[in-house]
Order: C-alpha cells, then structure tokens, then sequence
C-alpha cells in the first residue's frame, strides 16, 4: 500500500490517523474544510483545504494521486447539535460522504475505511455490545452513520466497493509523543472537560447524573486511546485489501468506568482539585456502554497499546498543558 487519502486529516483522530500511517511509510494526503479541524495538527502531508462534497475538487484528487484507498473522518460529531439540526447531519454525514463514494467509484478506488460509532446500537439490550447486536440508534447523529454503514453493504453487493465500519467507543487520549491531540470547540467530551478545569481553564465538571443503575450511579464508559483506535484502522485496511471483504468491528478496551472514576483519575493524575458539580442527566445517555471488541482481537490481531485508563488521561493531560 502506498498512498492514501484521509478524509478529516486535520481532526482529532484524523491527525493521529495521519501520523499512525506515516509511521507505516505511506503516502499521505489529507483532505479537509477546516471547519473544527486545525492546519497544525499536521505535518508533512499534502493539505488540501475542501468540501468533501466537492465532487470536481474529488475528481481531480483522484486523477492527480494514486490512492489505493480512502479513510474518512470527516464527520459532524455531537449528538445534542443533531437533534437539533439535523439536516445539517444528514447532509454531511450521508449526503456529502455519498458524493465521496461515488467519486471513488467513478475513478476505481474501492477500498473504504469509515469511522463508525457505538451511537448506532441505541440503548443497549445487553453488555459488553457485539457487532451483531440490534441496531437501534437514538438520534439522527447515531442514524446517519447507520444509514452510512447500510449504504455501504449495498455498495459492496453491487459496486463491490469494500468497506471496514469501526465503531468507536469513548475516544480519548493523546499522541503518546504529544505530536497531536484534542481541540474540539466546543468542547463536550468528560476527559478534556475535567482535564480543562485541572488546568484552571474551566469552573467545574458537571456530573450529568448520578441516579443511574450503575455501582456509583454515574454513567458507565468504554475508553480508548484515539491511538489504538488507529492501529486498528491500518490493521483494518491490510486485512481487507487482503482478503477483498468487507466488515465491521467494535473498538473498545471492554472495561467501564463510571464518570466519578474518571474524575478521581484524573485528580490522580494532575495532582490538582477539582471542582464537581453535580447536574440533570444529558438526554439520550445510556448508563452503560462496553465493547465487546474480541472480533477485532481475532480477525485483526488488534491489541490496545494504552488500555489503561490511567495512561490516556496522562497522554490527555500532556497534551492539554503543552506549552505551559
Ligand atoms: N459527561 C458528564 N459531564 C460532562 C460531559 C460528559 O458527566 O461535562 C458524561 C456523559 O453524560 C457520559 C460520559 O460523561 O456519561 C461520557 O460523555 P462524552 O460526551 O465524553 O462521550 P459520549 O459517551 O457521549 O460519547
């Protein structure tokens, strides 16, 4: 494999994605709008500023680059945002990412890596959550990239288009060499919101609920480093030029951790007070979401470098205090 265009280079797990394929000595062109994403998280990659809709700009990509596959990233990502807006939501997460796939197709590149959520399994009926379990998504953020992921199936059936779905659990963490990191605005992950009042930048953390069926009664979640999760995606697209198939895997270190553990973490790991303040629950907030990752383990041989929480929220904090 030589080359590669990243869709969503310039975000947050794009531009680790960047330099997770770098490392591997492939060829790397990002392709981006800009819109929540940052010209210096990357280095040494061509940057082309654009909309992925954009089916001429695609086009001549296409022509210019040799690209033996595509992996896209750039998605519109907040679940409160998409209940409100959600044409935007469809537009972008579907419409757009449509012209992308078929501009792939027009030019024959048919190898495809997508970044999926646990957001499509809804509520979950049992834990840890498998790839085969019902997809019952709750919000138009977590419909889009199913509809995405069922686009997909039918573009292998006819087109033979190939595709690997991951479906992410709570990314978190950074570049381990503090080369890249989080930068959301706004901001409404729990680590960089705690990690943001450690610094002094915030007030407090807001606990969103503690009355759930939980051991603590704060929510319960899988967290994985942003990094693991893209050794998964390089071993992800080995496999599938490999074996010409299509798939769809969960990545997740199988373990939860409510919220309160999370803050106590990360007290640990800044050595600072933190200030709770305990709030309503956030609408549409399952108490417990663990991936059942195994499939990954197996078919992949994907094994997390960074599985322990401790070790994301220093990653996170590094990058959080850089230049302090
Ligand atoms: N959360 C919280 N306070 C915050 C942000 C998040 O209590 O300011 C909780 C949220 O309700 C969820 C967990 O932290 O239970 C992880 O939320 P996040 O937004 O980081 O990821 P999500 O699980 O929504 O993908």
């Amino acid at each position: 494999m030589k080359s590669v265009l990243v869709v969503g280079g310039a975000g947050y797990i794009g531009s680790h994605m960047v330099l997770c394929l770098q490392q591997a000595g492939i060829h790397v062109v990002v392709l981006d709008d800009l819109s929540s994403g940052h010209k210096e998280a990357i280095e040494n990659c061509d940057l082309v500023q654009g909309d992925l809709g954009d089916r001429a700009l695609l086009s001549q990509l296409f022509k210019q680059y040799q690209f033996d596959a595509v992996m896209h990233f750039a998605a519109f990502i907040q679940v409160g945002e998409s209940v409100q807006k959600p044409a935007m939501y469809y537009d972008n997460n579907v419409v757009k990412t449509l012209s992308l796939l078929d501009t792939m197709r027009d030019h024959g590149i048919l190898n495809f890596i997508f970044s999926s959520t646990a957001a499509v399994y809804g509520e979950p009926q049992y834990t840890p959550i498998d790839v085969e379990h019902p997809k019952a998504p709750v919000n138009p953020y977590g419909r889009s990239k199913w509809m995405l992921e069922q686009i997909l199936d039918d573009y292998d059936a006819a087109y033979g288009l190939k595709s690997t779905c991951l479906r992410y659990f709570n990314a978190a963490g950074a570049d381990a060499k503090g080369r890249t990191g989080e930068c959301h605005d706004p901001e409404t992950h729990l680590i960089p919101l705690i990690l943001q009042t450690a610094a002094g930048k915030r007030e407090s953390i807001s606990v969103f609920g503690r009355d759930y069926d939980t051991p603590d009664g704060t929510c319960l979640r899988d967290y994985v480093h942003v990094s693991d999760l893209c050794d998964a995606h390089l071993l992800a697209l080995t496999h599938m030029m490999k074996t010409r198939k299509s798939a769809r895997y969960n990545l997740g270190n199988g373990q939860g951790f409510s919220v309160q553990q999370v803050i106590e973490a990360a007290a640990n790991v800044t050595g600072r007070k933190i200030k709770v303040v305990d709030a309503e629950r956030r609408e549409g907030d399952p108490a417990r979401l663990i991936a059942d990752a195994t499939l990954a383990e197996k078919e992949l041989g994907w094994q997390p470098k960074f599985a322990d929480l401790k070790t994301i929220i220093e990653h996170a904090w590094r990058w959080e205090m850089r230049g302090e």
